[in-house]
């Protein structure tokens, strides 16, 4: 396999093709059924489906199957991507890192999750929600009893605890076995046999449950209202009438001069 390695003509861009990042393979790895993926995408991928799936020709796992980076691959594509590409892409890290203000605007500024439209800056991040928040989207937190054991931390502080401490990646996956953020790749790893959903599955199930107890206590108010409405109602209803009735008195005096008109005709 190492002629193949140093023959990348062997293969054409779309063999070396990760069929979900649609990009080249980084750090491949191939399935049971004989298809490759880059090992982070297939470990997203599986994180957040409750069956384990191939995403090319559907082949159902009974589990998540082992899978381990098909070194051969990765060398082939790596040669591919410098032949085709040339150190471009190798040397474009080492550029950016050396220049302090791409990586001090691409490090500094974390934004708020929940902003749409333009976002904000984030000033707080919660741990349990896994979201960044700006100081408007915060408040909440800290004036909603239901957020009240919500820790919230210093964005920049939450980001580094955001990232897989084996891995180095973004920890974008939620183990409910394990009840903690996890990376794509441990999805693969530590965590192969546990359920799991995507962190925005998981934060949106958790705001689902919050907004439930929130209208609890707005259908509790909204009784109260239509209760309350009905005591006002009654009084309106009630000052018209004392008005109409005018001179003539009092209500119960026009029911009770009621049998006297009547005799009368
Ligand atoms: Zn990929
Ligand atoms: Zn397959
Ligand atoms: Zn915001
Ligand atoms: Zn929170
Ligand atoms: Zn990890
Ligand atoms: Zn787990």
């Amino acid at each position: 396999m190492a002629e193949a390695a140093m023959a990348p003509d062997l293969f054409t861009e779309q063999e070396l093709t990760c069929s979900i990042c649609l990009d080249l393979f980084t750090d491949p790895v191939s399935t049971p059924c004989g298809h490759n993926f880059c090992q982070a995408c297939i470990g997203g991928y599986w994180a957040s489906t409750t069956t384990c799936t191939c995403p090319l020709c559907k082949y159902a796992f009974e589990e998540r199957p082992q899978l381990s980076i098909n070194k051969v691959f990765a060398v082939i594509t790596e040669n591919y991507k410098i032949s085709r590409y040339g150190n471009a892409t190798a040397s474009s890290v080492p550029a950016n890192s050396t220049n302090p203000f791409v990586k001090a605007s691409n490090e500094d500024v974390i934004w708020c999750d929940v902003c749409t439209g333009i976002k904000q800056p984030a000033v707080s991040s919660c741990l349990t929600c896994t979201a960044a928040y700006c100081a408007e989207h915060v408040r909440p937190h800290h004036n909603t009893p239901f957020y009240a054991k919500h820790p919230l931390m210093d964005p920049q502080q939450a980001l580094r605890g955001r990232t897989c401490s084996l891995h180095r990646r973004l920890l974008e996956v939620f183990c409910r076995t394990c009840q903690r953020c996890i990376c794509a790749i441990c999805v693969l790893e530590d965590h192969r046999t546990h359920q799991t959903v995507s962190v925005q599955t998981e934060r949106l199930s958790k705001q689902v449950r919050a907004l439930s107890t929130i209208k609890d206590k707005q259908m509790i108010l909204a009784e109260l209202k239509t209760k309350m409405d009905g005591v006002k109602v009654g009084v309106f209803v009630s000052q018209p009438m004392l008005q109409g009735a005018g001179g003539g008195g009092l209500p119960q005096d026009s029911i009770q001069s009621r049998p006297a008109t009547e005799s009368a005709l």
